[in-house]
Protein backbone atom coordinates (compact mmCIF):
# COMPACT_ATOMS: atom_id res chain seq x y z
CA UNK A 1 0.00 0.00 0.00
CA UNK A 2 1.53 3.32 -0.75
CA UNK A 3 1.59 6.53 1.65
CA UNK A 4 -1.56 7.45 0.83
CA UNK A 5 -3.46 4.58 1.06
CA UNK A 6 -1.74 4.46 4.59
CA UNK A 7 -3.42 7.67 5.28
CA UNK A 8 -6.71 6.44 4.78
CA UNK A 9 -6.89 3.70 6.28
CA UNK A 10 -5.63 5.52 9.20
CA UNK A 11 -8.21 7.93 9.09
CA UNK A 12 -10.38 4.57 9.17
CA UNK A 13 -8.70 3.82 12.17
CA UNK A 14 -9.74 7.21 14.11
CA UNK A 15 -13.02 7.29 13.35
CA UNK A 16 -13.57 3.61 13.82
CA UNK A 17 -12.19 4.71 17.66
CA UNK A 18 -14.73 7.68 17.72
CA UNK A 19 -17.84 5.69 17.03
CA UNK A 20 -17.10 3.39 19.50
CA UNK A 21 -16.39 6.19 22.41
CA UNK A 22 -19.97 7.35 22.15
CA UNK A 23 -21.37 9.84 24.66
CA UNK A 24 -24.16 8.27 25.80
CA UNK A 25 -25.84 10.26 28.58
CA UNK A 26 -28.67 9.06 31.02
CA UNK A 27 -30.97 11.99 31.53
CA UNK A 28 -33.73 11.32 34.41
CA UNK A 29 -37.16 12.04 33.00
CA UNK A 30 -38.58 14.94 35.15
CA UNK A 31 -40.75 14.27 37.96
CA UNK A 32 -43.01 16.85 36.90
CA UNK A 33 -43.60 15.94 33.40
CA UNK A 34 -47.08 14.80 32.91
CA UNK A 35 -48.14 12.59 29.91
CA UNK A 36 -49.74 14.58 27.27
CA UNK A 37 -48.08 17.91 28.31
CA UNK A 38 -45.53 19.49 26.47
CA UNK A 39 -42.03 18.13 27.59
CA UNK A 40 -40.46 21.18 29.20
CA UNK A 41 -36.93 21.48 27.94
CA UNK A 42 -33.82 20.23 30.24
CA UNK A 43 -33.22 22.37 33.18
CA UNK A 44 -29.61 21.72 33.49
CA UNK A 45 -27.19 21.68 30.66
CA UNK A 46 -24.71 18.62 29.84
CA UNK A 47 -21.60 18.80 31.04
CA UNK A 48 -18.77 19.67 28.78
CA UNK A 49 -17.97 16.45 27.07
CA UNK A 50 -14.28 15.63 27.20
CA UNK A 51 -12.60 15.07 23.65
CA UNK A 52 -12.85 11.34 22.48
CA UNK A 53 -9.78 9.94 23.45
CA UNK A 54 -8.20 12.18 26.15
CA UNK A 55 -7.35 11.48 29.61
CA UNK A 56 -6.23 14.26 31.84
CA UNK A 57 -2.43 13.89 31.69
CA UNK A 58 -0.92 11.77 34.79
CA UNK A 59 1.40 12.64 37.17
CA UNK A 60 4.79 10.62 36.93
CA UNK A 61 5.93 8.35 34.82
CA UNK A 62 4.28 6.81 31.91
CA UNK A 63 6.17 4.11 28.95
CA UNK A 64 2.93 2.91 27.96
CA UNK A 65 -0.56 3.97 26.68
CA UNK A 66 -2.99 3.29 28.58
CA UNK A 67 -5.13 0.52 27.73
CA UNK A 68 -5.88 -1.96 25.11
CA UNK A 69 -5.87 -1.04 21.50
CA UNK A 70 -3.34 -0.93 18.30
CA UNK A 71 -1.87 2.82 18.86
CA UNK A 72 1.66 3.49 18.82
CA UNK A 73 3.12 6.58 19.66
CA UNK A 74 6.35 7.11 17.69
CA UNK A 75 8.18 10.30 20.00
CA UNK A 76 11.31 11.66 18.01
CA UNK A 77 13.63 13.56 20.21
CA UNK A 78 17.15 16.28 20.09
CA UNK A 79 16.76 17.51 15.97
CA UNK A 80 20.50 17.60 15.74
CA UNK A 81 20.26 17.43 11.89
CA UNK A 82 18.27 20.14 9.95
CA UNK A 83 17.64 17.41 7.56
CA UNK A 84 16.41 14.58 9.39
CA UNK A 85 13.81 16.90 11.38
CA UNK A 86 12.86 18.50 7.70
CA UNK A 87 12.65 14.55 6.16
CA UNK A 88 10.24 13.85 9.18
CA UNK A 89 8.28 17.10 8.68
CA UNK A 90 8.02 15.60 5.43
CA UNK A 91 6.96 12.26 5.87
CA UNK A 92 4.26 13.66 7.86
CA UNK A 93 2.79 16.03 5.88
CA UNK A 94 2.85 13.55 3.42
CA UNK A 95 1.57 10.38 5.04
CA UNK A 96 -1.02 11.92 8.00
CA UNK A 97 2.04 10.07 10.86
CA UNK A 98 1.05 11.63 14.14
CA UNK A 99 4.63 12.06 16.22
CA UNK A 100 5.64 13.92 19.18
CA UNK A 101 8.14 15.97 19.23
CA UNK A 102 10.87 16.58 22.35
CA UNK A 103 13.10 18.99 20.86
CA UNK A 104 15.91 20.91 21.99
CA UNK A 105 16.15 24.29 21.72
CA UNK A 106 20.01 24.37 21.22
CA UNK A 107 19.98 22.65 18.42
CA UNK A 108 19.11 25.31 14.91
CA UNK A 109 16.83 22.28 12.93
CA UNK A 110 13.89 23.53 14.90
CA UNK A 111 13.36 27.09 13.98
CA UNK A 112 14.84 26.11 10.33
CA UNK A 113 12.05 23.75 9.79
CA UNK A 114 9.94 26.04 11.61
CA UNK A 115 7.68 27.12 8.99
CA UNK A 116 6.89 23.75 7.80
CA UNK A 117 6.44 22.11 11.52
CA UNK A 118 4.08 24.75 12.89
CA UNK A 119 0.78 23.66 10.59
CA UNK A 120 1.29 20.25 11.81
CA UNK A 121 1.84 21.75 15.27
CA UNK A 122 -1.60 23.95 14.99
CA UNK A 123 -3.87 20.93 13.50
CA UNK A 124 -2.50 18.67 16.01
CA UNK A 125 -0.71 15.93 14.18
CA UNK A 126 2.33 16.83 15.80
CA UNK A 127 2.43 17.30 19.52
CA UNK A 128 5.55 19.20 21.59
CA UNK A 129 7.09 18.11 25.13
CA UNK A 130 10.23 19.43 26.68
CA UNK A 131 13.39 17.29 26.09
CA UNK A 132 15.55 20.72 27.86
CA UNK A 133 17.73 23.38 26.38
CA UNK A 134 20.59 21.74 26.14
CA UNK A 135 20.09 18.03 26.62
CA UNK A 136 22.18 18.10 29.37
CA UNK A 137 22.26 15.12 32.51
CA UNK A 138 19.77 16.74 35.07
CA UNK A 139 20.95 14.50 37.97
CA UNK A 140 24.43 16.43 37.59
CA UNK A 141 23.06 20.14 38.28
CA UNK A 142 21.50 21.63 40.88
CA UNK A 143 17.88 22.64 41.33
CA UNK A 144 17.85 26.10 39.54
CA UNK A 145 20.23 24.86 36.80
CA UNK A 146 17.72 22.49 36.18
CA UNK A 147 14.87 24.84 36.16
CA UNK A 148 16.68 26.63 33.98
CA UNK A 149 16.98 24.24 31.54
CA UNK A 150 13.41 22.93 31.52
CA UNK A 151 12.44 26.70 31.46
CA UNK A 152 14.16 27.72 28.74
CA UNK A 153 13.14 25.37 26.36
CA UNK A 154 9.67 25.95 27.07
CA UNK A 155 9.98 29.22 26.40
CA UNK A 156 11.51 28.38 23.18
CA UNK A 157 8.78 25.83 21.88
CA UNK A 158 6.21 29.14 22.75
CA UNK A 159 8.53 31.37 20.89
CA UNK A 160 9.10 29.09 17.59
CA UNK A 161 5.86 27.23 17.36
CA UNK A 162 3.22 28.93 19.26
CA UNK A 163 2.96 25.94 21.38
CA UNK A 164 0.36 25.67 24.32
CA UNK A 165 1.11 24.32 27.33
CA UNK A 166 2.28 20.70 27.31
CA UNK A 167 2.79 18.13 30.26
CA UNK A 168 5.22 15.88 28.51
CA UNK A 169 9.08 16.43 29.81
CA UNK A 170 11.88 13.74 28.88
CA UNK A 171 15.00 13.63 30.48
CA UNK A 172 17.84 13.89 28.40
CA UNK A 173 19.59 9.97 28.68
CA UNK A 174 15.79 9.09 30.41
CA UNK A 175 18.10 10.42 33.33
CA UNK A 176 15.97 11.50 36.03
CA UNK A 177 14.90 10.78 40.06
CA UNK A 178 12.33 12.24 42.39
CA UNK A 179 13.86 15.90 42.43
CA UNK A 180 14.07 15.78 38.85
CA UNK A 181 10.48 14.94 38.23
CA UNK A 182 9.27 17.42 40.97
CA UNK A 183 11.23 19.99 39.41
CA UNK A 184 10.01 19.45 36.28
CA UNK A 185 6.30 19.27 37.31
CA UNK A 186 6.90 22.66 39.45
CA UNK A 187 7.69 24.02 36.15
CA UNK A 188 4.82 22.87 34.10
CA UNK A 189 5.45 19.22 33.10
CA UNK A 190 3.78 16.88 35.49
CA UNK A 191 4.41 13.86 33.06
CA UNK A 192 7.38 12.26 32.53
CA UNK A 193 7.59 10.25 29.25
CA UNK A 194 9.30 7.76 29.16
CA UNK A 195 9.37 4.94 26.60
CA UNK A 196 9.59 1.01 26.02
CA UNK A 197 11.08 0.64 22.38
CA UNK A 198 13.57 2.48 20.65
CA UNK A 199 14.73 2.40 17.71
CA UNK A 200 18.23 2.25 19.18
CA UNK A 201 19.32 5.74 16.88
CA UNK A 202 21.37 7.92 19.41
CA UNK A 203 24.01 6.53 17.69
CA UNK A 204 24.48 5.63 13.98
CA UNK A 205 23.03 2.94 12.81
CA UNK A 206 22.97 0.92 8.88
CA UNK A 207 19.21 0.37 7.79
CA UNK A 208 19.45 -2.70 8.81
CA UNK A 209 20.00 -2.55 12.28
CA UNK A 210 17.07 0.36 12.61
CA UNK A 211 14.63 -1.94 11.14
CA UNK A 212 15.47 -4.54 13.49
CA UNK A 213 14.98 -2.28 16.66
CA UNK A 214 11.25 -1.50 14.43
CA UNK A 215 10.46 -4.62 14.07
CA UNK A 216 11.38 -5.57 17.89
CA UNK A 217 9.16 -2.85 19.05
CA UNK A 218 6.70 -1.31 16.69
CA UNK A 219 3.80 -2.99 18.72
CA UNK A 220 0.52 -2.01 20.35
CA UNK A 221 0.15 0.90 22.80
CA UNK A 222 4.03 1.32 23.07
CA UNK A 223 5.49 4.35 22.96
CA UNK A 224 8.79 4.31 20.93
CA UNK A 225 11.59 6.72 21.13
CA UNK A 226 13.55 8.02 17.97
CA UNK A 227 16.13 10.62 17.20
CA UNK A 228 16.20 13.47 14.64
CA UNK A 229 20.08 13.19 14.52
CA UNK A 230 21.58 10.82 11.70
CA UNK A 231 20.04 10.34 8.34
CA UNK A 232 19.67 6.63 8.98
CA UNK A 233 16.11 6.94 9.18
CA UNK A 234 15.37 8.64 6.79
CA UNK A 235 16.50 6.02 4.30
CA UNK A 236 14.23 3.81 6.20
CA UNK A 237 10.61 5.86 6.29
CA UNK A 238 8.83 3.89 3.44
CA UNK A 239 9.49 0.49 5.41
CA UNK A 240 8.91 1.85 8.94
CA UNK A 241 5.19 3.04 7.66
CA UNK A 242 4.75 -0.37 5.69
CA UNK A 243 5.17 -2.28 9.27
CA UNK A 244 2.97 -0.19 11.13
CA UNK A 245 0.57 -1.20 7.85
CA UNK A 246 1.42 -4.14 8.00
CA UNK A 247 0.75 -4.77 12.05
CA UNK A 248 -2.30 -2.72 12.21
CA UNK A 249 -0.87 0.00 13.95
CA UNK A 250 -2.55 3.84 14.46
CA UNK A 251 0.33 6.40 15.39
CA UNK A 252 -1.01 8.94 17.86
CA UNK A 253 0.84 11.94 20.00
CA UNK A 254 1.28 11.94 23.18
CA UNK A 255 -1.59 14.71 23.12
CA UNK A 256 -3.89 12.76 21.43
CA UNK A 257 -3.93 10.55 24.68
CA UNK A 258 -3.32 13.34 27.52
CA UNK A 259 -4.32 16.30 27.62
CA UNK A 260 -4.30 19.34 30.14
CA UNK A 261 -7.53 19.46 32.04
CA UNK A 262 -9.57 22.31 30.64
ZN1 LIG B 1 17.74 13.23 23.86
Amino acid sequence: MDRRGFVLLMAAGVLGAAVGRGTAELVAEPTSWIPGAVRPAAATPSPPVQPPGTLPPPIGVVDRLPGTGTRLALTIDDGVSSAVVGAFAELAADTGLRLTFFPNGRYRSWTDNARALRPLVESGQVALGNHTWGHPDLRTLDDASVAEEITRNRRFLADVFGAGETPFFRPPYGSHDARIDRIAADCGHPTVAMWEGTLADHRVLTPDELLAAARQWFAAQSIVIGHANHATVTTVFDELVALLEQRSLETVTLADVWTHPV
